[in-house]
């Protein structure tokens, strides 16, 4: 394993982190079935990456990531909290431990521009204020589109498979399009379906 100063933390770092995704037992619809495991497995696992030498585990929003936090808690008191680093998220801006400083805050506008010097991203700032009469949460569809560009195209084609011919048709019969309604953005949500949808083509 390689390591990586991080920054001027004073950290380092393998090169090759371990994201607690595969580890969670949560309700996240996009995870194949035999991501399942149980706290034992899933401390055994990250001790494999850990004798691989990996000390860098990442971790998110606990409602998204199930009990991936709690099974890294387990893992981190027996190797050792002192040997690894993690990294977490809140509010949409990282932060890591072990009293390494935040990364910059960026504003949403930067960050549109930012993304607009690869591709021409959705600018959904994922307030969830378009609420849909047939259930549809179109926030979860928009990210994927930026997702699938941002080097995560396998992952967001089958989150978007799942249900993105169902929305299509539903779009598209929509006459009141209700979820239009209160969009801060003013996006023109039935376009940017096709849009997406037009990625699993
Ligand atoms: S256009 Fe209609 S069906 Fe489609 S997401 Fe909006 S409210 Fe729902
Ligand atoms: S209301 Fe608009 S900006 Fe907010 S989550 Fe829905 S599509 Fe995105």
């Amino acid at each position: 394993m390689r390591y990586r100063e991080l920054g001027n933390t004073g950290s380092k770092v393998s090169e090759i982190g371990f994201g607690t995704i595969p580890i969670l037992s949560g309700d996240v619809p996009v995870l194949p079935d035999h991501y399942d495991p149980s706290v034992d497995e899933a401390v055994e696992i990250m001790m494999h990456a850990y004798r691989m030498g990996c000390n860098l585990y990442g971790t998110a929003i606990p409602e998204e990531y199930g009990d991936a936090e709690y099974k890294l808690g387990v893992f981190a008191e027996k190797v050792g909290r002192e040997n690894i680093v993690i990294s977490d998220k809140r509010t949409g801006r990282g932060r890591y431990e072990r009293g390494i400083s935040p990364p910059a805050d960026f504003t949403f506008d930067e960050v549109i521009r930012r993304l607009s010097e690869h591709f021409s991203p959705i600018r959904c700032s994922r307030c969830q204020r378009c609420v849909c009469p047939q259930g549809h949460e179109i926030h979860l569809l928009l990210r994927q589109y930026d997702y699938y560009h941002l080097g995560k195209r396998s992952w967001a084609l089958k989150r978007i498979r799942m249900n993105i011919e169902e929305v299509s048709e539903s779009c598209r019969r929509c006459t009141e399009r209700l979820c239009m309604k209160d969009c801060p953005q003013k996006l023109m949500i039935p376009e940017l379906i096709e849009r997406i949808r037009e990625l699993t083509l």
